[in-house]
């Protein structure tokens, strides 16, 4: 492989994302010269439901301005979550001020990246990294050719299956739980869920995580399993499920995506936030929101990630010093909304599930809790129950979630 002289930057970004985006946008606003790797050719596509949170877009439109047209899907927004439960009592639930955009992540991630600022280096793979105390040594790829970068800090902005994270820490993907999310698009022949919400089915019986919502004339039927299922079955199941309760009748599917996620280390405290000049953010961090929503705390960790350098820089303090304490307001939010004392006594969620369980009857509440409760048993295996028990019962004595479970 042939090899020119390594490109020197004051941060290198692995990947092109929100998390990269956020991050990109404080460390070019503070003046560094900053690079984002992104292995794809941009603008690229992204396996999402695109159902933005308030606060993340109240962060995108803050931070980059107001969304463009093509940065969204058809319906162009989403009024809140509906959830569904195997007794077929469903409860529709507004976000907190009102509908959110449904984001074309193909185009929004571009645009953010674009907005930022930062000097993209596109269709480049991160392979390799040396963190030599002073600097990080980077090898890529882009073509068939290696380029060299040097960098006096890196941020891993590159998703669950983070080739940062797996640089600094080899064993670590082979040591958490891994699950398959694949949703098909088919037409509508017809549709009685409210194409306003998203939905989601609280059934042990479909799958670990089950939605469905409406885009571009299309219904997409998703399902979630542990890692090794079979998608196709699966799909088949959860889709003839809803022709028989909820008398969706779809054309057979026209496409399908699928991923793997590191669905776990929000719920039970067990981040990843890097070592030495190298940085991990965003989902790469573990960072995931009740629902699979992701894109809030992948943009506002990614900024923590940015201002942390700017922080260290400027203080010349140890940059994961600066991080880990600047990061912890971020990991408050996205595990309160696991964490079953806030759920119950507090209201972590942008949708006010609590009001519209009020609403039901007696009768319904209890059978709902059931429901809940027979749910939950098939995350049993994974062991997470009493590891957020006790974070939660942390966080209630001292304020916090506890730093030394975070790698
Ligand atoms: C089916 C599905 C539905 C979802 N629905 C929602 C939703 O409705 N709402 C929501 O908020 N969240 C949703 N999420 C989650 C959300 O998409 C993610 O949490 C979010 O995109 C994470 O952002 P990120 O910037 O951390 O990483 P990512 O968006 O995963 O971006 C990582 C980037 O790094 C690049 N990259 C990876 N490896 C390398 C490498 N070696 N070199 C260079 N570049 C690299 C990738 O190509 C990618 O562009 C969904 C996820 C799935 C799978």
């Amino acid at each position: 492989m042939k090899t020119d002289k390594a490109i020197a930057v004051d941060v290198l970004i692995v990947g092109a994302s929100l998390a990269a985006s956020a991050a990109a946008k404080r460390l070019v606003d503070a003046g560094l010269d900053v690079v984002a790797l992104e292995r794809r050719t941009l603008p690229r596509d992204k396996v999402c439901s695109g159902i933005l949170s308030p606060r993340g877009h109240r962060f995108l439109v803050e931070n980059f301005g107001p969304l463009p047209e093509e940065t969204l899907h058809n319906p162009v927004s989403c009024r809140g979550v509906t959830f569904h439960f195997p007794s077929m009592i469903s409860i529709p639930m507004d976000f907190d001020g009102g509908p959110t955009p449904h984001l074309h992540r193909k185009f929004s991630d571009y645009w953010t990246i674009t907005q930022s600022g930062v000097t993209i280096h596109d269709n480049t793979t991160f392979l390799e990294l040396e963190d030599t105390g002073k600097g990080v040594l980077i090898r890529a790829r882009k073509e068939g050719r290696e380029i060299r970068y040097t960098a006096r800090f890196v941020i891993g902005a590159d998703g669950p299956r983070s080739a940062v994270t797996k640089a600094l820490y080899p064993d670590y993907q082979k040591s958490i739980p891994w699950f398959m999310v694949g949703q098909k698009f088919q037409k509508i022949i017809a549709c009685p869920l409210d194409s306003d919400y998203f939905h989601f089915w609280f059934h042990p019986g479909l799958g670990h995580y089950t939605w469905s919502h409406e885009r571009n004339a299309q219904q997409i039927v998703g399902v979630g399993f542990p890692a090794g299922g079979n998608l196709h079955t699966m799909h088949a199941n959860v889709e003839k499920y809803l022709e028989e309760k909820h008398g969706v009748k779809l054309e057979p599917a026209e496409r399908l995506e699928g991923c793997t996620h590191n669905f776990g280390p929000s719920l039970i405290n067990r981040y990843i936030f890097g070592k030495g000049n190298v940085l991990i953010t965003g989902q790469a961090a573990g960072f995931f929101n009740m629902l699979a929503e992701g894109m809030s705390c992948a943009l506002h960790s990614g900024a923590i990630a940015g201002e942390a350098i700017v922080e260290a820089m400027q203080r010349n303090r140890p940059v994961q010093e600066v991080y880990r304490t600047l990061i912890a307001s971020e990991v408050r939010r996205c595990t309160d909304q696991w964490n079953p004392v806030k759920i119950i006594f507090g209201n972590p969620h942008e949708a006010d599930f609590k009001t519209a369980f009020g609403k039901l009857s007696r009768k319904e509440k209890v059978t709902v809790i059931r429901d809940l409760v027979d749910f939950l048993k098939i995350y049993a295996p994974y062991n997470w129950g009493r590891q957020i028990l006790s974070q939660s019962c942390i966080r209630l004595l001292r304020g916090e979630y506890p730093s030394n479970r975070w790698l």
